[in-house]
């Protein structure tokens, strides 16, 4: 009897996927083979052989919640920057022209004259 057939699971000790190094063969679950996998960040995970080999996993969950972590800095980061502050419309003194204008007509100074 070929053990091809039996038992199509490949093994896969020795191989790393991300940062898990699978260590060895865990009993199977739903049919499927399980893999104890050693993790970079130093837990151990038990990880069905399909999703180490279609590279559906790639660590123990550390990889997971370290990108989740670094999204929510960056969003933290990019919500205290904030957008450019906008402080209305660039102060644009009202009507000094012509309040100027009105005053000088007021005061009786020629409008316009330069050489006065
Ligand atoms: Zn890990």
């Amino acid at each position: 009897m070929s053990a091809e057939h039996g038992n199509r699971a490949k093994n896969l000790v020795g191989k790393r996927y991300g940062r898990l190094v699978v260590t060895a063969r865990a009993a199977n679950a739903n049919g499927k083979s399980q893999w104890r996998c050693l993790c970079d960040c130093g837990s151990s995970a038990v990880r069905s052989g399909n999703l180490l080999t279609r590279g559906d996993v790639l660590s123990c969950g550390c990889l997971h919640k370290e990108r989740a972590s670094a999204n929510m800095t960056q969003l933290h980061a990019a919500k205290r920057a904030g957008p450019p502050k906008q402080y209305g419309r660039p102060g644009r003194p009202k009507n000094v022209t012509k309040d100027a204008t009105a005053l000088a007509v007021a005061f009786g100074y020629p409008r316009g004259d330069k050489n006065a």
